[in-house]
């Protein structure tokens, strides 16, 4: 391959990964590996400079913004540190800062690499005024309601009531992690790859009562007042714990190479003691003054360097593939291992993604293969050893049908993934209940994640239609234990009250792959009866403005399956809403036909739930305000969007005017 060619593919393959991993927060492949591919990129661009360009992804610093809130300009550049994995690695590093230092006493303060998310935050009057993400490094994103969520964040300094901006990590404790996934596991809801990717997720949310329920924490390492210089990196930190924030207390000040080393080799050991992740330490520069002089590059500071611990690897013997289904219907094959032990615990499975990855590394049951557990917490198979491959071994291909249903399984031409759409596979039973009883959706109060595991387990359901023929088995419901004589009655009544919900709540709680609230919504207003919507090709469905092709397959998978369809027929004779009762006197004349942008944190609702009504009464939304918007809608913290809208004189509304118009208040 051409040069140009490798260094194009390579930038494209960075660009993907740093939006998994900035925005969406849900990566694909490892640290190490990402790394990699940067070096590999950074090494062609050396060798070819005329290739370079300023808008290589090795010049800049990975971006988190999403248009979803205001962006403001850092002071100074929040910039990422370059990486290393190994003992020589460091030491070219200190010789570079000794040779541009001829001569100067080099000391280093030595501390952890916490595995979260920067933060920065500005105080004045010492008094919390704003919480702004890394961004790309330049601007961030303004998250101060969310930060203001965060207990170990002073919003008033202890003894300084001056101006100053504080750095640091937020993170979540490994123990709260577990938990904050165990709830969504119960609650039908997609897990977190790993404590980093629930932290950058839990910032991004747009409803800030949602991030107070989750623990985050926050480890301040640098700050700065203006005018006045902070000698050295070990003092602030002192400085940082009397004003009031948790500072890591492991943190040592090395002169040596070795003693540098001798401090990674000591957290390594730790690392599993740890409540929290870390992926290596940070080696700085002590003083302020050698580190300004040495400046920075494009992309990071010249006075630092992290120097990153290798993900724990093992080798173990592969018996088996199987495959599992997991709430949303997709299928994962696992690799069965022979148990091993890894970094504290032991190993007996490892997700091997999908079917594209097994053939990529040309995984067999029989193989000997090395397994890792690096940033995910799920272990995975990094490679097989190819000597000790069996001489019967052959290709993996996955199963047509589902493992736990037997029902033909879909695979989406785009998406490597593979699924069951079965709405009553059992693997799938409990989250799609859950989701069909959810506020959006038929909203049926009292039903919780437990009393469906309750109802399923004890085998009075096993799919949504049959809640229905609850009403019939009084004596039956109020016997299960923790059930009794009232949530028995109060559940029916629950049930009969969801028969009134509109047609659109019925198309949400489906489950339908890719129909979200909105969706679902217009669709509603489209067909106007579940039936029309049922026998809709792609060309109709696609011809609605919401509806992409992915959707509309989405929907034909799901009404093309025998026992969905036969579900369905069971919830119309329950009297579910099959039609639309309100469309004619859905659209309302202030909205019809008018674009909004939504922008800042509103009080009573999220951007979301507030674009799906103006959708529901006629109106558009888009994401940036230009002549062609009619209404700006903003609440608290609004940024650009609004100033934007004022330039160009769009009418802007506030919350209260907004539910006026809405009849919502
Ligand atoms: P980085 O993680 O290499 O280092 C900079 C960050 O370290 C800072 O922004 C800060 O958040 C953090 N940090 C933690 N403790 C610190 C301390 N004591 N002092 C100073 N900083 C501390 O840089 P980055 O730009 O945030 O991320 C780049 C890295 O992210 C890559 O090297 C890669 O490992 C990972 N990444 C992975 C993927 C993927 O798909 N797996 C994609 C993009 C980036």
């Amino acid at each position: 391959m051409e040069p140009r060619e490798r260094i194009e593919e390579l930038r494209q393959a960075i660009r993907q990964h740093d939006y998994r991993y900035y925005v969406l927060a849900e990566p694909t492949v490892s640290d190490e590996e990402y790394d990699m591919l940067v070096k590999g990129l950074e090494a062609l661009e050396k060798a070819y400079p005329n290739l370079k360009t300023s808008d290589s992804p090795s010049a800049r610093v990975g971006s988190d913004l999403t248009k979803e809130f205001p962006a403001r300009l850092h002071a100074t550049p929040m910039l990422s540190i370059s990486n290393t994995y190994n003992e020589e690695e460091v030491i070219d590093f200190d010789r570079r800062v000794r040779s541009l230092l001829p001569g100067e006493n080099i000391a280093y303060t030595c501390e952890l690499k916490i595995d979260g998310v920067a933060l920065s935050l500005l105080y004045e009057e010492g008094i919390l005024q704003a919480g702004i993400t890394r961004g790309d490094g330049t601007s961030g994103e303004v998250i101060t309601p969310n930060v203001r969520t965060i207990r170990t964040i002073p919003l008033k300094l202890l003894g300084f009531d001056g101006t100053c901006e504080v750095r640091g990590e937020v993170f979540l404790e490994r123990h709260a992690f577990d938990n904050m996934n165990k709830n969504r596991e119960a609650a039908g809801e997609k897990l977190f790859a790993n404590p980093r990717n629930a932290t950058a997720g839990s910032l991004k949310l747009q409803d800030p009562r949602i991030v107070a329920e989750r623990p985050l924490r926050f480890f301040a390492y640098w700050f700065g007042i203006a005018g006045r210089d902070i000698d050295s990196q070990w003092d602030r930190l002192e400085q940082l714990s009397s004003l009031g924030f948790s500072v890591n207390p492991n943190r040592r000040k090395c002169r040596t190479i070795g003693e540098i080393m001798a401090f990674a080799g000591d957290m390594d050991h730790k690392r599993d003691s740890l409540p929290y992740d870390i992926d290596g330490i940070v080696v700085k520069i002590d003083s302020h003054d050698q580190f300004s002089r040495l400046g920075t590059t494009a992309k990071s500071p010249r006075g630092v360097v992290a120097y990153k611990f290798r993900a724990r690897q093992a080798e173990t013997l592969l018996e088996d593939i199987i495959t599992q289904v997991g709430r949303t219907g997709t299928i994962t094959p696992v690799a069965v291992l022979r148990p091993v032990l890894l970094a504290g615990s032991t190993i007996s499975r490892a997700t091997l993604h999908n079917e594209q990855e097994i053939a990529r590394k040309d995984i067999r049951a029989g193989d000997t293969v090395i397994i890792e557990k690096g940033g995910d917490v799920i272990p995975k198979v990094v490679s097989v050893v190819l000597d000790k491959r069996p001489p019967d071994s052959h290709p993996y291909h996955i199963p047509d049908i589902c493992p736990e249903c037997s029902s033909p399984i879909v695979r989406d031409e785009k998406e490597v993934a593979v699924r069951c759409v079965n709405a009553s596979c059992p693997a799938m039973v409990e989250g799609r209940i859950l989701h069909f009883a959810s506020r959006d959706a038929l909203d049926i109060e009292g039903l919780g994640p437990s009393s469906v595991s309750l109802l399923v387990q004890s085998g009075l359901i096993a799919n949504y239609a049959d809640l229905y023929d609850l009403t019939g088995k009084r004596d039956q419901l109020a016997a299960l234990e923790r059930m009794g004589e009232k949530s028995a009655e109060n559940l029916i009544s629950a049930l009969e009250a969801s028969k009134k919900k509109e047609l659109w709540n019925l198309i949400f709680g489906l489950g339908i792959r890719h129909v979200g609230a909105g969706s679902a919504r217009t669709l509603a207003n489209t067909f106007n009866s579940l039936d029309a919507l049922m026998n809709a090709d792609a060309e109709s469905l696609e011809a609605i403005g919401d509806i992409g092709p992915v959707v509309a397959e989405s929907i034909m998978d799901f009404f093309g399956n025998e026992t969905n369809r036969g579900i369905l027929a069971r919830l119309k004779e329950y009297g579910l809403p099959f039609k639309s009762e309100k469309h004619e006197i859905t659209a309302n004349e202030f909205f019809a036909g008018k674009t909004f942008v939504l922008t800042g944190a509103l009080d009573s609702m999220t951007r979301t739930e507030a674009g799906d009504i103006i959708r529901s009464l006629g109106g558009n939304v888009t994401s940036s305000v230009s002549k062609k918007t009619d209404y700006v809608v903003y609440g608290a913290d609004a940024g650009s969007k609004l100033t934007k809208a004022q330039e160009l004189g769009v009418e802007t509304l506030d919350e209260e005017q907004f539910l006026e118009h809405a009849n919502m208040k």
